[in-house]
């Protein structure tokens, strides 16, 4: 059911349908009667709520600028217990004899805060971690405490990644080494005779079965990564060879990031279900299948196997994996694994969003019929004709206006480029030009079937908001491969939004932009948003970022990583700043890219110096020159107010 939409009878309720936030925000974003978009970190309709303006009001008193990447820590804390308590449901209902271990994907969000979080709230669940490097092996042992808990070690391993594992082996933490390539097999072998260490091994089987999506190219026969099911047979000898086959514990394969069909994750679940029933006949201990990555976050709020979003439920997941896993292996007769899922994207997206104010609006000003200007007899034809197809405009020949409109325009511009236009006279044309473009706009909303080719003038009339944040820096996957994120105004949601905007960072490069946004039916160009008002800031957040996209950022203009502010939300409502971690600074963005700050104050130095022998400037200017360049280089690479 949709409302309809006036001005007199805006409210909340029509502003939660506009953005969708009950349909992406799984419970824990709402729009409250206030106007202001509340967490409810305890996702549940009734649950305490928190207002964003009001945790913004508190990080301005702290004198945190934005934009700040606020993370909620209960979100994080509750995604790993629905993850758990989903997956016991279904075994439990089931009657599955395995368990279920979880484990983060490190490359997900490495960021030591976020990792340290992970293991304090996944204690409970034995929740492990999973890493692809020797520096993610690093930040992993950093949190070893639990025994029971999973390393997952993929990627191409050498000596010294494998050394570090069989060290973590003997000191009775269970590290898996995930084959990827079979020549991997030969070290880990050589490497565990030396330091007579009997290794937990896992094989990656490349599957048949493929997903669709941006980031599924892991799946499928032609994977980079993996051992084909002729591959893993031979390891299977070497290691019978060699006296190791208990040591083959694991099979695992990922099916790629974000698989939004759930007919995909169960066909590769069978598939690997069976190649690890035929592993168990050749005599391999076993004992773990690993599932990989795959569980999708819906970011529009569609449910549909569109690929931004999902079409099943986190319950739906865990029971046809866990049936599909069962019906397989009892048909072979094969005991029940634990099953390891190395869910990353779906356990920590909800849990950040990025927080920015907009700093200036562009409009197309001209337009309005009321300031049509004065067209003299003499003024150019084009402008004329121009005139003449605006005061002939029906509904009936929109589309001919838009043409005609769109021709005398281009018209004009090419005589204008020969010297045979003067300024003044292409700028009267120019306003001819938006006022028909405006009246078809308008118009066209009354039309019973609207010429599909004017869906674009809605964009060209679209204003332009300028956010403070860089799309490089904060949500890369926007800009490099079209990946949508909910984004709606925090506050003012009991007004109606009356502009239609899209939104432009401050890096004025024309690939900082998000134009996608959410809409109830589908995508849009432009979303909804309030006029700015005068000595009053406006807050715009992008939800659902905590995947992925800190550290795929660049520093495209030397912009660099924004404030981080983490709060932890009490049963009562009541939240605390538990930490806060300061943006890179200017100096701090100058030394990634190799230059010296403390050099280029001395150049500045210099520079005043000979300002002051020249007799420019005194030398207690001096003093406030240098205050203010070493300030600059200690300040925040944003819009600072
Ligand atoms: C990237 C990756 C993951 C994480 O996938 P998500 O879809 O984010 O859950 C898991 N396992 C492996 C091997 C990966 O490369």
């Amino acid at each position: 059911m949709t409302r309809k939409r006036t001005l007199q009878r805006w409210n909340t309720e029509d502003a939660a349908e506009l953005y969708g936030i009950r349909n992406w925000g799984a419970g824990y974003f709402d729009v409250a009667e206030t106007g202001d978009v509340v967490i409810r970190p305890f996702g549940n309709k009734n649950s305490v709520g928190v207002s964003i303006p009001q945790v913004i009001e508190g990080m301005r008193q702290r004198g945190l600028d934005m934009p700040v990447l606020l993370r909620v820590e209960n979100i994080l804390d509750s995604q790993i217990s629905l993850l758990h308590k989903s997956f016991r449901k279904a075994i439990t209902s089931l009657g599955y004899n395995g368990e279920y271990r979880g484990v983060f994907p490190i490359k997900v969000n490495q960021q030591q805060q976020v990792i340290e979080t992970i293991a304090k709230f996944g204690s409970r669940y034995h929740h492990g971690l999973e890493v692809g490097s020797k520096a993610e092996l690093f930040a992993a042992m950093s949190q070893l405490r639990d025994k029971e808990a999973c390393l997952i070690c993929n990627g191409y391993k050498d000596e010294e990644f494998i050394d570090l594992g069989l060290f973590i082996t003997r000191m009775g933490y269970k590290c898996f080494f995930v084959v990827e390539m079979p020549r991997e097999l030969d070290l880990i072998i050589q490497r565990a005779k030396h330091m007579g260490v009997r290794p937990y091994i896992g094989m990656r089987a490349k599957l048949a079965s493929k997903a669709n999506g941006h980031w599924t190219d892991s799946g499928g026969d032609r994977s980079t990564f993996g051992l084909t099911a002729t591959q893993i047979v031979d390891a299977v000898d070497t290691l019978r060879e060699k006296d190791m086959l208990d040591c083959f514990r694991l099979l695992h394969y990922h099916l790629g990031s974000q698989v939004s069909n759930i007919r995909d994750i169960r066909k590769a679940v069978m598939e690997a279900s069976r190649m690890y029933a035929g592993l168990v006949k050749e005599g391999a201990t076993m004992g773990y299948l690993d599932l990989g990555g795959g569980l999708a976050v819906d970011y529009d709020g569609s449910r549909t196997n569109y690929i931004s979003s999902r079409n099943y439920s986190l319950d739906e997941y865990c029971s046809d994996v866990v049936e599909a896993v069962m019906a397989t292996l009892d048909e072979s007769g094969a005991p029940h694994p634990h099953i390891i899922t190395e869910s990353g994207r779906a356990t920590v997206a909800y849990y950040s969003l990025l927080l920015f104010n907009v700093l200036d609006v562009s409009r197309i000003e001209s337009g309005d019929e009321k300031d049509l200007p004065e067209v003299a007899e003499d003024a150019p034809e084009a402008t004329r004709n121009m005139l003449q197809a605006l005061q002939g405009m029906t509904l009936r020949n929109l589309q001919e206006s838009y043409n005609d409109a769109i021709y005398y325009r281009d018209e004009i511009r090419q005589q204008f480029l020969h010297g045979k236009v003067s300024l003044r006279e292409r700028t009267v044309a120019d306003r001819i030009f938006w006022t028909m473009i405006k009246r078809i706009a308008q118009e066209k909303t009354r039309a019973p079937h609207p010429p599909k080719d004017l869906a674009e003038i809605d964009l060209a009339l679209a204003d332009i908001y300028y956010g403070n944040f860089s799309v490089f820096q904060s949500l890369p996957d926007s800009w490099a491969i079209g990946q949508m994120f909910p984004v709606m105004p925090v506050h003012r949601l009991d007004e109606c939004p009356t502009r239609q905007a899209i939104l432009s960072d401050i890096t004025c490069d024309s690939d900082g932009r998000i134009q996608t946004f959410i809409a109830p039916h589908g995508v849009k160009n432009t979303l909804d948003v309030h006029p700015l008002k005068e000595g009053e800031e406006y807050y715009l957040a992008v939800f659902l970022v905590g995947a992925y996209q800190e550290t795929l950022g660049d520093l495209h203009n030397l912009l660099g990583d924004t404030n981080v502010v983490s709060i932890r939300v009490n049963e009562d409502g009541t939240y605390e700043f538990v930490r806060e971690i300061p943006g890179d600074s200017v100096a701090d963005v100058l030394s990634y890219v190799e230059y010296d700050p403390r050099r280029i104050v001395e150049d500045l130095r210099k520079l005043a110096e000979n300002a002051v022998q020249e007799g420019h400037i005194t030398p207690t200017e001096r003093f406030a020159l240098m205050q203010a360049f070493e300030d600059g280089m200690r300040g925040y690479t944003y819009y600072e107010r």
